[in-house]
């Protein structure tokens, strides 16, 4: 099974994949983690990131294949994938097919975690306590927000209309999600 899980910045789509991974024997692709990981490193690419990632605005697609594509050719789980902050606009959801395909995987829903604004903004500073996140402060929420208005909640109606949506309430409880988000996967 391949999944996406799309949403805003704070809607609980990091803590929500690793339960579903662990759930469905699925391996977690984060974006954010594996461009997180490269300027940990300090590479030359994590360097000629980092300022992009800390400001919330989007890395080229460029960037995200090749790192895409070095996590799946070192990764052999035929079981699936799932995507988590990829793809974030149009064109890296043609990419995506376009990988899946090159794979002989094909997507078998894309789970969408609604969460009202205001709640984000909580979510997101509590988070900054936690991790210690650059991008994770008010200001450059709003900018992330406002290009996942922009750019990423497009996406929804076009796997809506590829009847891929899986809609899912993400206010409640953790494990409240989690069950919501089981329930509907179990009956794909
Ligand atoms: P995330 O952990 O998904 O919230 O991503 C953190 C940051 O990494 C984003 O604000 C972007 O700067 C960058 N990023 C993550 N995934 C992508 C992607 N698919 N395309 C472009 N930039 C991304």
């Amino acid at each position: 099974m391949n999944l996406i899980l799309l949403g805003p910045p704070g809607a609980g789509k990091g803590t929500q994949a690793l339960k579903i991974c662990k759930s469905f024997n699925l391996t977690h692709i984060s974006t954010g983690d594996l461009l997180r990981d490269e300027t940990k490193s300090e590479s030359e690419l994590g360097n000629q990131i980092k300022s992009i990632v800390e400001s919330g605005n989007l890395v080229s697609n460029e960037i995200i294949l090749k790192i895409l594509k070095k996590f799946i050719d070192g990764n052999n789980n035929q079981n699936g994938f799932l995507f988590d902050g990829f793809p974030r606009n149009k064109e890296q959801s043609l990419l995506l097919n376009k990988l899946m395909n090159e794979i002989n995987f094909k997507l078998d829903g894309v789970i969408m975690l609604d969460v009202n604004k205001d709640l984000l903004l909580d979510r997101i500073l509590k988070r900054k306590k936690d991790e210690g996140r650059a991008d994770d402060n008010e200001e450059v929420l709003q900018n992330r927000l406002r290009i996942y208005l922009e750019e990423t909640q497009p996406l929804i109606e076009i796997y809506e209309n590829e009847n891929l949506l899986i809609k899912i309430d993400g206010v409640g409880e953790i494990n409240q999600v989690n069950q919501r988000i089981n329930t509907r996967l179990e009956s794909l």
